[in-house]
């Protein structure tokens, strides 16, 4: 018998209401203000409901595979979360491909009216065995009868190819509006009394090494820790651009390369890449060091966009930052590219 969407649906829920300490650990201050969620803790509870809906599937196939986090398309936050209310995880896996999953995962505070928070999308990847044997496993496909299946399996297709044109056009000359937008920026530098913002000096950095402590406790899913370690840190760089305070609007994609390993020495880089009206976009990387400092690799890619927002959850401008080299002006166009397709596709404003 085949199996449904509907069949693997999947549902977590964080019970801020009922649970005092549980609330406590979600929050960013002892305090009631508003947009008081920790967003990095949220993406960590995210990757783990998104490995459980894979694996529910995976296992019954395959009942020794792992699964692991491939990439995690945008997300755009539709409202900040109300601490007063709990919070809804509702995952199905929209489409299954050779080994390969999209994991759906509507985010939403029950209420009259219902509070959509986010809308995300996981690509996780089947695998057998562990270490350097480890293989991708072979998975049946899904059976769809409901039309919005269908369609939910058509946009995981189209959110692939949507990506792999992105990453074509990277390579690909700037158009002449962009090239002149480029032109601008530097340009504005060369003015004599020029005080804007360098993108060079807008980074931060940490070094962490990974303990089999993490490993040991089978709760842990390392690419949500990963991910809430590179998201704090780029929310930290971003207040050096912030006027006020700035608030997860959208994570841009995250892509998981290489696994990262018992011993390996992680390092964490972010930087501001670009700003447009409110919005700030910061590039955080991972890269690990293999124990015997052997192997040097990128583990991970993220680009997150924060609001720069008053106590009233206000939007307030932010200022022009200025990329000075070749490699911060491609960081500076490919976010410029992913916010412009925010905003046309999703309303990001
Ligand atoms: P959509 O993907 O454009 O349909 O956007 P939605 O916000 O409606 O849903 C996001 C994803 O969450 C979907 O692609 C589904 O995978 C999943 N999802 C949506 N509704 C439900 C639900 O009622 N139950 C469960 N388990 N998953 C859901």
């Amino acid at each position: 018998m085949m199996i449904k969407p509907v069949d693997t649906s999947f549902t977590k829920v964080l019970s801020l209401t009922s649970d005092e300490s549980l609330r406590r650990r979600f929050m960013v201050l002892d305090e009631p203000i508003q947009a008081n969620m920790r967003f990095g803790l949220l993406l960590e509870v995210l990757d783990k409901v998104a490995e459980e809906a894979a694996l529910n599937y995976v296992n019954r196939f395959y009942p020794d595979a792992r699964v692991v986090t491939a990439a995690i398309d945008n997300i755009v936050v539709r409202h900040v979360t109300d601490m007063s209310r709990d919070v809804h995880f509702k995952a199905r896996i929209n489409h299954v491909g050779r080994s390969s999953l999209e994991i759906g995962i509507r985010v939403e505070q029950p209420g009259g009216p219902v509070r959509h928070i986010a809308s995300c999308y996981f690509t996780m990847v089947a695998r057998s065995g562990v270490g350097e044997g480890a293989t991708s496993v072979a998975l049946p496909g899904l059976e769809y009868t409901e039309e919005i299946e269908k369609q939910r399996a058509d946009k995981a297709l189209q959110r692939r190819a949507d990506y792999k044109q992105q990453q074509a056009l990277l390579h690909e000359p700037p158009s002449r509006e962009e090239f002149e937008m480029l032109t601008s920026l530097h340009t504005a530098q060369d003015e004599p009394g020029f005080n804007g913002l360098l993108a060079s000096k807008l980074t931060a950095d940490a070094w962490e090494r990974m303990y089999p402590e993490q490993e040991n406790v089978p709760q842990k899913i390392f690419g949500g820790y990963l991910i809430r370690r590179a998201y704090e840190l780029a929310s930290i760089c971003s207040e050096q651009v912030a006027p006020n305070r700035p608030i997860p609007a959208a994570v841009n994609r995250i892509n998981f390369f290489h696994p990262v390993r018992m011993g390996d020495k992680l390092h964490y880089t972010a930087r501001v890449v670009y700003t447009n009206g409110s919005l700030i976009c910061v590039e955080a990387n991972i890269e690990r060091i293999s124990r015997d400092r052997t192997t040097k690799a990128m583990s991970n890619s993220c680009l997150f966009t924060f609001v720069n927002v008053d106590e009233e959850l206000q939007r307030q401008p932010v200022p022009q930052v200025y990329p000075t080299n070749y490699g911060e002006d491609a960081r500076y166009l490919a976010a410029h590219r992913s916010c412009q397709g925010l905003i046309k596709n999703r309303q990001l404003v």
